[in-house]
C-alpha cells in the first residue's frame, strides 16, 4: 500500500523560514526557505506564514500527495496546549494564536511548537539522540536553550517556557544578560558572549593591561547581541592555533557550559546531551574539552554521552512536521525508519 500522506512544517526565524512537506517517515519531498522580514510587524509575519503554508499544502496536492497536518514552529514562548506564540522578540509575536489561523485558512489540524524544542525532538527522535529515551538538546548560538525529550515528547513547561538552560546563574556578578540578571550561562557561553568577550578583552589589552575581574559588564544592546566583531567560531579556531587570549575565552565558556549542563544533568539525568546550533560546528574542538569539564563536575551522578547534533538546520523544521504527525497520531511509521 502506498502512503500519500504528508504534513507540512514550518520553522519560523527572526530572519528566515525553513519550510518544507515531510512525509510520515521523516523523508522530505519540497523545502522551500522564504525571508521572515520581521519589520513588517507580527500581522504581515503571520500573513506569510498561513500563505505559504497553504501554497505548500497545494503543491502537495498538486503533486497527488495528501496533506494530513501542519506543524509550526516558533521562537519565544509558545503555548503549545493552546497554540498560542506568548511573546516572541525576534518575530514581535504577543498572544497570536497562530494555530487557530491556521486551522481556519488551511482546513488542517496543526500542531503549534517552539523551535528549539521541536528542534530537540527531531534529534532525539530521528538525529544524534537516536535511540536514546532521554535527551537533552541544548542549542548555542545567539542564545543558549533546551529541550528535555523523553520517549519522543519534549517537556513544554506549566507556562510554555521549559527548555530556558542558558538563564541558569553561573557566574554571580558576572556579565549582564539579555535577559537583564548578571551571571546567566548566556552571557558567558553563548556564540554572541564568546565573540564579545573577546573583542572587549582584545581592545583592553591594546590600551592598557586590565584583568579579568576589573571588566566592567555595559548592557548588552540587541545589535551587538546579533553582530559580534569576532565570531565565537573565529575565536574556538584561534583557541586551537594556541593563541592565549582566545583560548582563555574559549575556556571560560568551557567552564560555563559544563556548570549549566552539570545543573542540567542533576535535574534530568538524561543518557545523551545533543549540542546544536552554530557553536556546535567546532566540532571536537568543544565537545573534547567539554567532556572533559562535565567530567570533572560529576559526583554521583552518571556521565550524559555528549555528542553534536546530526540534522543542522533542517532540525526545527524536521521537528515542526514530528510535531503535526503526533497531532494525528501518526508516530509509528518514524520509529520504524
Ligand atoms: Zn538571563
Amino acid at each position: 500500500m502506498t502512503d500519500d500522506r504528508v504534513v507540512v512544517a514550518l520553522d519560523v526565524g527572526g530572519t528566515g523560514m525553513k519550510c518544507a512537506v515531510v512525509r510520515p517517515d521523516g523523508v522530505v519531498v519540497r523545502a522551500e526557505r522564504h525571508p521572515t522580514d520581521a519589520a513588517r510587524g507580527p500581522a504581515a509575519v503571520v500573513g506569510t506564514i498561513l500563505d505559504v503554508a497553504e501554497g505548500l499544502a497545494d503543491k502537495a496536492r498538486a503533486d497527488g500527495l495528501t496533506p494530513i497536518a501542519v506543524g509550526i514552529a516558533v521562537p519565544g514562548v509558545v503555548d503549545e496546549a493552546r497554540g498560542v506564540a506568548v511573546w516572541s522578540a525576534n518575530v514581535g509575536f504577543r498572544d497570536v494564536p497562530v494555530r487557530d489561523l491556521a486551522v481556519a485558512r488551511l482546513g488542517l489540524p496543526t500542531a503549534l511548537g517552539h523551535d528549539v524544542r521541536v528542534g530537540g525532538l527531531a534529534e532525539a527522535r530521528l538525529g544524534a539522540g537516536r535511540g536514546s529515551g532521554h535527551v537533552l538538546f541544548v542549542a548555542i548560538g545567539t542564545g543558549i536553550a533546551a529541550a528535555h525529550v523523553v520517549d519522543g515528547t519534549a517537556a513544554v513547561g506549566a507556562h510554555g517556557a521549559a527548555g530556558e538552560i542558558g538563564h541558569i546563574l553561573v557566574r554571580p556578578g558576572g556579565p549582564r544578560c539579555g535577559c537583564g540578571r548578571p551571571g546567566c550561562l548566556e552571557a558567558i557561553a553563548s556564540a554572541a558572549a564568546i565573540g564579545r568577550r573577546y573583542a572587549e578583552l582584545a581592545g583592553q589589552s591594546a590600551d592598557a593591561p586590565v584583568t579579568a575581574t576589573e571588566v566592567a559588564e555595559p548592557p548588552v544592546t540587541a545589535a551587538e547581541v546579533a553582530e559580534p566583531p569576532v565570531t565565537a567560531a573565529e575565536v574556538a579556531q584561534r583557541a586551537a592555533t594556541g593563541e592565549p587570549l582566545a583560548g582563555q575565552v574559549w575556556q571560560e565558556a568551557i567552564d560555563a557550559l559544563a556548570d549549566g549542563l552539570a545543573s542540567g544533568q542533576a535535574l534530568f539525568d538524561v543518557a545523551t546531551i545533543v549540542l546544536g546550533g552554530g557553536l556546535a560546528q567546532a566540532g571536537d574542538g568543544l565537545l573534547t574539552p567539554l567532556r572533559a569539564a562535565m567530567r570533572e563536575r560529576m559526583t554521583f551522578h552518571r556521565e550524559p554521552h555528549l555528542v553534536a547534533a546530526a540534522l543542522g538546520d533542517e532540525a526545527g523544521c524536521l521537528g515542526a512536521a514530528l510535531l503535526a504527525l503526533d497531532a494525528v497520531g501518526v508516530r509509528d511509521h518514524q520509529e520504524k525508519r
